[in-house]
């Protein structure tokens, strides 16, 4: 008997299952262990396994046949890599523990991940076969680690097993299937899949693949997915045996080969239904990163103009943006693309526009929507139309030339290397002897006082004298002059004046 228990429109998913746990404590041998009694294979013991995830059937205690998938991916640094990227694969964790040697600093770190998971999880307490076991002691060690399970002050299943021998595995088996029917979990086989990307390779024969969980949904042969950038084709097809299939439901693991490229892990992906649809999705995400859509680039202290590009094919959206990453980014202004996409200018872009300022909407080779235009027109949001790349990106030079801030930087007007020092009590009244190196230096004027080409600080010229004359300038030659400064001047330091003009 399969159990296909639906709800509502939902069928009851096979759950998605991870072993953790300390090093050495059983993980890789309860895998292997499983997969080599449970998977249902034509080939008695021929069994391959191609991918880090497998699928076996299991017959519970009460006769019931369910399938369950196992994450093959042993040691909970692969997992956190996949969790800490964002991406819920498990849908029940066991936490694996040795009857010999107890709970184990990894026992603790695997737990912690587990619970920032949020995922229910079963104890297997393991290597009960060996003479050193001792279920009992193990079962008040985890209590002493807050790991309270069934019967020792809490909730949490605990199933004594051996690994090696087998023993209790079944048990263990049934139990994860009791849990994932009390988190009832469930998918539907009506939708376009989507799931998490868990490996991905490059073959120089084959080309990309990658191996991926479904979550929820069908895949078909004919669709598409995308994971961010990436996408593929769904032509090539693999079951975790290396068996060629048409489609795939949840919880499935399978490979997908030719992706345009390598997709990240951790990732989610999505199904869709044909090759334009891909590359649009794919091409969003390539300029921007998906999960922080639309986000603004940090304060860069300079201004940033917002540009959404609307095209009619991915390929131009493609060319478009390369463009207008092109142009002109200097430190006072530089193009952000909020988002390309593919179609007429629609309401959203400007609605979008309007909350972030300045955008600029640039449609290539497309139509504005009506409704769009006049939400634009109304609220003063500029949508730029170009049928040549080559006139937008000249009006979009140009457009950000003008809205470049302007700048006020310091003109050197005259400056004098500090021979000798008469008199230095004090700060403000420090007298020294200099020569003219350029322009002309002007009593009463602020000075900046630089060493090696550093400005160290800035200073007033209070009176000067050249020729034992006081003078309201010197054009050339020597001179001494008395100088209120922030630091004291040293012999070799150049003192240059100087005026602020807008660039
Ligand atoms: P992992 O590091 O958690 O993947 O641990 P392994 O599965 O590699 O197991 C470490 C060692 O313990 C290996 O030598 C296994 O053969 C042994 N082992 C694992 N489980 C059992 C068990 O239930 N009984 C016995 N006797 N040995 C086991």
């Amino acid at each position: 008997m399969t159990d296909t228990t639906t709800t509502h429109s939902n069928t009851r998913k096979a759950p998605v299952i991870a072993i953790m746990g300390h090093i050495d404590h059983g993980k890789s041998t309860l895998l292997d262990y499983i997969r080599k009694t449970n998977i249902v294979s034509g080939e008695a013991g021929g069994i391959t396994q191609h991918i880090s995830a497998y699928e076996v059937q299991h017959t519970t205690a009460d006769g019931i046949e369910s399938s369950i998938t196992f994450l093959d991916t042993p040691g909970h640094e692969a997992f956190s890599a996949i969790r800490s990227r964002g991406a819920t694969v498990a849908d029940i964790a066991i936490l694996i523990v040795s009857a010999e040697d107890g709970v184990k600093p990894q026992t603790l770190e695997a737990l912690k991940c587990i619970k920032e998971e949020n995922i229910p999880y079963i104890v297997a307490i393991n290597k009960i076969d060996k003479p050193g076991a001792n279920i009992e002691r193990t079962k008040n060690n985890l209590m002493e680690n807050e790991i309270y399970i069934e019967g020792y002050g809490g909730t949490i299943p605990a199933i004594p097993i051996s690994a090696k021998t087998g023993e209790g595995v079944p048990d263990l088996l049934d139990m994860m299937l009791l849990v994932a029917e009390m988190e009832d979990l469930t998918g539907d086989r009506e939708a376009l899949a989507t799931g998490t990307i868990i490996e991905s390779n490059m073959d120089p024969k084959k080309g990309i693949s990658a191996t991926l969980i479904i979550k929820d949904g069908t895949l078909h042969k004919g669709s598409y997915i995308v994971s961010d950038d990436a996408y593929s084709p769904v032509r090539i097809m693999e079951n975790f045996l290396g068996e060629s299939i048409d489609e795939a439901t949840f919880s499935s693991p399978v490979q997908i080969i030719g992706w345009n490229k390598l997709p990240k892990v951790g990732k989610m992906f999505i199904a869709v239904e044909d090759k334009k649809t891909a590359e649009a999705q794919a091409l969003k995400c390539k300029y921007n990163d998906c999960e922080v859509k639309n986000m603004m680039p940090q304060d860069t202290g300079k201004k940033v103009v917002p540009i959404i590009i609307r095209t009619d094919s991915a390929g131009s959206s493609e060319a478009v943006a390369s463009e207008v990453n092109k142009i002109l980014c200097d430190d006072r202004i530089c193009t952000h693309i909020l988002y390309t996409d593919i179609g007429a200018v629609s309401e959203t872009d400007v609605k979008t526009a309007l909350s972030n300022e300045d955008t600029v909407i640039l449609a290539f080779h497309t139509k504005i929507d009506p409704k769009a235009e006049q939400l634009a027109d109304r609220m003063n949001v500029e949508i730029q139309s170009f049928d040549i790349i080559y006139k937008l990106t000249e009006w979009l030079t140009e457009a950000l030339e003008k809205r470049k801030p302007t700048s006020h930087v310091d003109k050197v007007t005259g400056g004098c290397k500090v021979l000798k020092i008469f008199s230095q009590n004090k700060k403000d009244k420090q007298v020294i002897g200099a020569k003219i190196t350029e322009g002309i230096l002007k009593n009463k004027s602020t000075v900046k006082i630089m060493r090696k080409d550093e400005c160290v600080a800035t200073g007033t010229i209070k009176e000067m004298q050249q020729q034992k004359m006081d003078v309201d300038q010197v054009a050339e030659g020597e001179f001494g002059m008395l100088v209120d400064a922030k630091t004291l001047i040293e012999t070799g330091d150049t003192i240059v004046n100087f005026i602020s003009v807008e660039e």
